[in-house]
């Protein structure tokens, strides 16, 4: 039999915590590393400091366990092959398939997305010209922002986007780029080219891009009979959501009423996609996709066959406690 039939099956959810070096800042503030991982039983403790009332510290810990838990020394292609290497045969089978980045900014969401879509890329290709040869597939790429609640085209300046409903309640981006790829140089050029065009504003990269969404979507398609000369029909999807930084859902505080309002739909749309993962993974019929434009924009990738991979990016470090533990408790109840 072929390949796609003895495909391994893979979960529908998966929660995967990804730990991240002490950096210089920490240490120079002589903060300690607070997590330990035991990566063959998956488990991470965060051990927190904690002062009595007499001021006498004592520790407190807080144990956890995901599907995988992946340390300082663990690269970006272990991180590939743990997350989203066993998707991408399934992409050829009708299945939508995201993979997310969560945490707070500074600790590797983007670090650990960046090089995911290009991998993926290599091996849609190998498939399609080696084991799915001749069978009329096409991969196709897209790359926008959600930022503020409005739609970016990444790969075409910035164009604001609307989305539309169809008669069969299919989503649909009017006016998104879609590029056909066929070779691993042009999917590298309009990555780093949609990555150049994220929102980043007089603060610098980071600062901005912390409050917004970026997808980026990859598609197989299919012409019927190999056949070009009609349009090719949508088959399977694999999308890469870099999300706003967890800690912007806090925003909603702050004095500044354009920081304000993202804040307050940041913490919507984080809350709504914890909601809907939630959902798929309790087989409910009805989904809550309606709560943010995010999980509006992904409604397609949460009905039928789907796969879910949430990455949870953390900080070693004790000054990160408590937002590690919100993380943590965020990613264990995606779970
Ligand atoms: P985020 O996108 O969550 O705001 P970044 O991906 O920009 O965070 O990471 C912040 C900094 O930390 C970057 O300089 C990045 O290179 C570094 N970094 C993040 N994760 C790792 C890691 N696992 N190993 C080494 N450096 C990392
Ligand atoms: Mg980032």
């Amino acid at each position: 039999s072929s390949d796609k039939d003895r495909a391994t099956p893979v979960a529908k959810i998966k929660v995967v915590v990804r730990k991240r070096p002490l950096n210089k800042k920490e240490m120079s503030r002589k903060e300690e590393d607070i997590i330990s991982i035991e990566l063959k039983t998956n488990a991470l403790t965060v051990h927190e400091t904690k002062f009595k009332v007499d001021l006498t510290e004592y520790m407190e810990k807080h144990e956890f366990v995901f599907d995988a838990v992946l340390d300082e020394n663990v690269s970006n292609d272990v991180v590939y092959a743990e997350t989203v290497e066993p998707i991408v045969p399934l992409i050829f089978q009708k299945t939508k398939a995201t993979c997310f980045a969560y945490g707070q900014t500074g600790n590797g969401k983007t670090y650990t997305m960046q090089p995911l879509p290009l991998r993926a890329c290599q091996d849609f290709l190998r498939l399609m010209y080696h084991t799915y040869r001749n069978q009329g597939f096409q991969l196709f790429v897209s790359f926008f922002e959600i930022y503020g609640g409005k739609l970016f085209d990444l790969l075409n300046d910035r164009r604001n986007l609307f989305m539309r409903e169809d008669g069969k309640k299919q989503v649909c981006i009017v006016g998104l780029q879609e590029y056909k790829v066929s070779d691993v140089k042009t999917i590298r050029d309009l990555i780093e080219r949609g990555n150049a065009t994220r929102s980043t504003g007089t603060t610098g990269a980071n600062e901005e891009s912390s409050r917004s969404h970026a997808v980026l979507q990859l598609a197989i398609k299919r012409s019927a009979d190999g056949s070009e000369s009609k349009p090719p029909r949508a088959v399977g999807k694999l999308s890469f959501i870099d999300l706003a930084g967890s800690e912007r859902g806090a925003d909603t505080t702050d004095n500044d009423k354009q920081t304000r309002m993202e804040g307050a739909e940041i913490n919507k749309s984080l809350l709504a996609l914890k909601e809907c993962i939630r959902a798929l993974d309790n087989d409910q019929n009805h989904i809550p996709f309606r709560g943010s434009k995010l999980t509006e924009v992904l409604r397609d990738s949460f009905v039928g066959n789907s796969r879910t991979v949430m990455i949870s990016c953390i900080s070693p470090s004790s000054g990160s406690c408590e937002h590690t533990l919100n993380t943590l408790r965020y990613a264990d109840r995606v779970k």
